[in-house]
């Protein structure tokens, strides 16, 4: 079974903002209570990925390097199982209230971070000359390579083949939907959340949010 995540990213935020709105957020899904308790903390990185990224050639060093920043993406993440209200914000139905998986639940998200589909193929139109590239894919590639150096800088650019010239990766469009955020809520497969909560989220949060998701 695959998990369906619906990714709601706060495009407004940026690092000086980033503590504020993330704390008046999470007192927003507390308040309301969407979100429940939270999920125990997961294990260290190493014995999930290790594997995987010898698997993929990588040198000692560059596995290192792979396992530190997938260790400080965990401390920048907390999860939530969704909570006693969580049915409001969705659509008819409602999440499942208990799960010991975050797949279930409310993950946010902290630091930056380009949220998409990494199954995808994206399409981007050139902020300067509106070209559309083709084919771009976040696990190769042009795209690929930019989204590796967002975590370090936000600004990463990403060159268009039809003009040459290089913008940062966040001011391009994608389609389908590709954004990059300091702050994202994911809400594991959840029904459609409604635009009621959405707003509410703008306005707990101080920024406006672009909507993704991600099938896993
Ligand atoms: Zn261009």
């Amino acid at each position: 079974m695959s998990d369906h995540y619906q990714i709601v990213t706060f495009v407004g935020v940026d690092e000086e903002d980033l503590a504020t709105a993330a704390k008046q957020t999470m007192q927003f899904l507390l308040d309301r209570k969407y979100r429940g308790e939270p999920i125990a903390s997961e294990p260290p990185p190493e014995e999930r990925l290790r594997a995987w990224f010898v698997a993929t050639g990588l040198d000692e060093a560059a596995i290192e390097e792979q396992l530190a920043k997938a260790r400080k993406r965990l401390t920048g993440r907390a999860a939530f199982v969704s909570g006693d209200n969580a049915g409001e914000a969705v659509e008819g139905g409602a999440p499942p209230s208990r799960s010991a998986t975050p797949a279930f639940g409310i993950e946010l998200r902290l630091g930056w971070e380009v949220h998409g589909d990494v199954n995808v193929e994206y399409v981007g139109t050139c902020p300067s000359c509106n070209a559309r590239t083709h084919e771009l894919r976040l696990w190769e590639g042009p795209l690929a390579k930019a989204a590796a150096r967002i975590e370090d800088d936000a600004d990463a650019e990403l060159s268009c083949p039809e003009c040459g010239t290089e913008h940062p990766l966040r001011s391009w469009s994608f389609a389908p939907p590709l954004w990059v955020s300091a702050m994202a809520l994911r809400f594991g497969n959840w029904g459609p959340l409604t635009n009621r909560f959405i707003e509410d989220l703008e306005r707990a949060s101080g920024s406006p949010v672009r909507l993704t998701s991600e099938t896993v």
